[in-house]
């Protein structure tokens, strides 16, 4: 049947992984007594080991769930802290380390925690026991600590001790036991000392016989009875043996040597005798252990089946027994950036590129235009040129033909590799990072900046190549541009709808100045005074430069005026009535270059480039459009799309470890929920799967007699 109590224990553990509710605990012995009753020195007796925190400052500040595996054919002994990973520990001193550690990493302020270390012991030489060794709240009582302390303790302690654990209450001998701590806690969860079972440490501190009559237990009767040990070894251990060996003999020794007064129960005919030393202990706390856990079965069997089935309706109902895993999640998720990316990239083909690229160009053909042509003073004559229709090409001047080589050179020499490469760079970025800002990459931070890093690696690494090979593509535009008959004409209507629409852009400014100002006539006298100024600040710097400045007084006088009315003319007014001038001025030109471009002269062909230059640009603008976008879409965007995809493999995906993947899954609230009930419900299947095993085990096996 000692199988039943290991299974058990494994079940308890189980079922400990699930929930901390009270419903699913299997029982387990909990440990109390007060400070030096010898609390420690019977554990470690128990496990055979020293390895349990020293020290007086309340060394234990977190329950120790301490389950003891027996196995049986192994030669090494060690320990496992499951929680931490660390594997197995064969010295005992290191676990002792870790525990203390594990104490003293709680807060001082908190003095205390709810959170237990998982600790096992596997040995040959231990019994299959779980035990919980607690913050001693009853140590606590006595010392001066805040209420909030002791009550925070004194709920720890309440926790445990209930159903349905076994209570090991640790008393020393030579204390009284009315003033046991120990016993008066477990009395008032255990009126009756049913689920408690009496220690009684230091028998070689009190005579034999007084010795006896505690163990007897008549004054204060227990149903499990009392065990009597000596777990101290007197003087210093032998170098070659370890504490708890040479603590061990004193104690067989001791109770040999007072053989009359305690005659071993197991030994004794009559069944009367007294229970003594560790030996006992351990084999009692078996016992014990295996008949609470047997008669817990059956409740604990109903409970598992009751989670179980809520645990099966809730997977049915939510997720319509639809399993996941933690592995499925990450490549979904790497399977869905993918295809996002790719629709995304869908709309980065090359006549995107081209359309985009051809539009930063066309901003550049405007800018070219004013600072070249329309900001000259012989503006006009251009247009009035073209008008002539007895106006040869060759027979203008070769100031226009210089200002079209001029233009032109001003637009192939602009950097067009660098900022063309930029552009469709910026596209890439801005698309990579709304990636990154969106579901799922809003609950995993960390693949998100990595996502971001590198892409913007990638990125990088191509732009230098990608501006220089398109530089050196556009070059031959520097020098010379064919254009031919139809191209010509595609750039003639080109530039016209960019002027439409750039006179359509200046009408609607002009409107909304209109209306912000109250009116067009109330515009028109803003202009006129505004003009006014112009005239006067002009005068004025004339005046300066001939350094005449006789007619000061007049100037006042206009000064002085000018402050009245600034007064009936706000400056935000002023300013809006001078971008209404710059606007109309700009409209007018648009105007006259609109007809040009409309004119029979520009529609005859590329040989009125001269009189064109808007078609012209145009058209120039166009085959530098054209052949950037070739070139960023091998030397960038065909690379980009190569690499993004693979690095999404190498540096999301198969970066992970299983731990990694897990964490990175359950980092999204939903796939969380999922994997937690998933999770549950599979837990109590296996659970329910190895009680009902149990329970055919249990009915082929006669039922052992209690002890009593
Ligand atoms: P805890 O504070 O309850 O964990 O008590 P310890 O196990 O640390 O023991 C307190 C003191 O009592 C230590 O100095 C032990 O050496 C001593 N001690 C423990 N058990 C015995 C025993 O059976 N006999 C004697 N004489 N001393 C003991």
């Amino acid at each position: 049947l000692m199988h039943l109590t290991r299974k058990l224990i494994e079940i308890r553990t189980m079922l400990l992984s699930i929930d901390q509710s009270d419903s699913l605990k299997l029982p387990s012995i909990v440990v109390v007594g007060s400070q030096s009753s010898g609390k420690s020195s019977v554990l470690e007796a128990i496990v055979g080991q020293e390895f349990l925190p020293k020290g007086n400052n309340m060394v234990t500040r977190r329950p120790i769930e301490l389950t003891l595996i027996h196995t049986p054919d192994a030669k090494e002994e060690y320990g496992e802290f499951p929680a931490l990973g660390l594997g197995k520990i064969t010295d005992f001193a290191s676990i002792q380390r870790t525990l203390t550690d594990l104490n003293l990493a709680v807060p001082a302020d908190e003095a205390v925690s709810n959170d237990p270390i998982d600790l096992r012991i596997y040995s040959s030489r231990v019994p299959d026991l779980t035990l919980i060794d607690l913050p001693g709240y009853i140590q606590i009582a006595s010392m001066d600590q805040p209420d909030s302390l002791k009550e925070k303790i004194a709920l720890l302690c309440e926790k445990y001790i209930r159903e349905p654990n076994i209570i090991l209450a640790v008393c020393a001998a030579d204390v009284d036991l009315a003033n046991s701590p120990a016993l008066r806690a477990s009395r008032k969860v255990d009126p009756l000392g049913l689920r408690t079972i009496g220690v009684v440490t230091k028998m070689d501190l009190v005579p034999a016989e007084q010795g006896a009559i505690i163990l007897s237990g008549n004054k204060y009767p227990l149903h499990l009875g009392y065990v009597g040990v000596v777990s101290k070894a007197p003087g210093k251990a032998h170098w070659r043996e370890s504490a708890t060996v040479v603590a061990q003999r004193a104690e067989t020794d001791f109770f040999k040597a007072n053989r009359e007064f305690f005659t071993d129960a197991s030994s004794s005919s009559s069944g009367t005798g007294l229970m003594v030393g560790t030996d006992m202990l351990r084999r009692r706390l078996m016992d014990v252990l295996e008949s609470s856990m047997a008669s817990s079965l059956h409740g604990i069997t109903n409970a598992v089946q009751l989670e179980l089935e809520e645990a099966q309706y809730q997977f049915k109902v939510q997720y319509n027994d639809r399993r996941i895993s933690a592995e499925s999640y990450v490549a979904e998720t790497m399977d869905a950036l993918k295809a996002q990316f790719k629709e995304f990239t869908a709309r980065l083909g090359k006549p995107q590129i081209r359309a985009k690229l051809k539009e930063m160009l066309d901003e550049r053909v405007m800018g070219v235009l004013e600072q070249l042509y329309w900001s000259d003073k012989r503006a006009a004559e251009l247009g009035a040129l073209g008008a002539d229709s007895r106006v040869k090409p060759e027979d203008v001047e070769p100031y226009w033909r210089y200002k079209l080589e001029a233009a032109s050179s001003l637009l192939t020499k602009s950097g067009v590799g660098r900022d063309s490469t930029l552009l469709v760079v910026d596209g890439l970025r801005a698309l990579i990072d709304s990636i990154a800002a969106r579901e799922p990459f809003t609950f995993h931070p960390g693949a998100a900046e990595r996502l971001i890093e590198f892409s913007h690696a990638i990125l990088r690494d191509r732009i230098g190549v990608t501006s220089d090979s398109v530089e050196t593509c556009i070059k031959p535009y520097k020098y010379e541009v064919e254009v031919d008959e139809r191209e010509w004409e595609q750039g003639r209507t080109q530039a016209v709808d960019l002027f439409e629409r750039e006179l359509k852009l200046c009408e609607e400014k002009l409107t909304d100045i209109r209306k912000r100002i109250g009116g067009s006539r109330r515009l028109s006298s803003l202009i006129g005074y505004v003009k006014k100024l112009e005239e006067e600040e002009l005068e004025r710097r004339q005046r300066r430069l001939a350094g005449v400045e006789k007619d000061g007084q007049t100037l006042d006088e206009a000064t002085e005026r000018r402050e009245v009315d600034d007064y009936r003319y706000p400056p935000g007014q002023v300013l809006d009535a001078r971008h209404a001038m710059k606007y109309n001025e700009r409209s007018n030109i648009l105007k006259l270059r609109l007809a040009a471009l409309r004119s029979k002269r520009c529609k005859a062909g590329p040989n009125q480039n001269i009189l064109c230059p808007e078609a012209f640009l145009n058209v120039v603008a166009e085959k530098l459009a054209y052949t950037s976008a070739m070139f960023i879409n091998i030397e960038l965007l065909d690379q980009f799309f190569y690499q993004f995809p693979r690095e999404i493999d190498s540096r999301l995906l198969y970066d992970l470890d299983r731990k990694e993947i897990v964490a990175f899954a359950r980092q999204n609230p939903a796939i969380r929920k999922h994997l937690d009930l998933q999770e549950r419900k599979d837990k109590l299947e296996e659970v329910m799967k190895q009680l009902n095993s149990l329970s055919t085990l249990r009915k082929d096996t006669a039922p052992t007699p209690r002890r009593n």
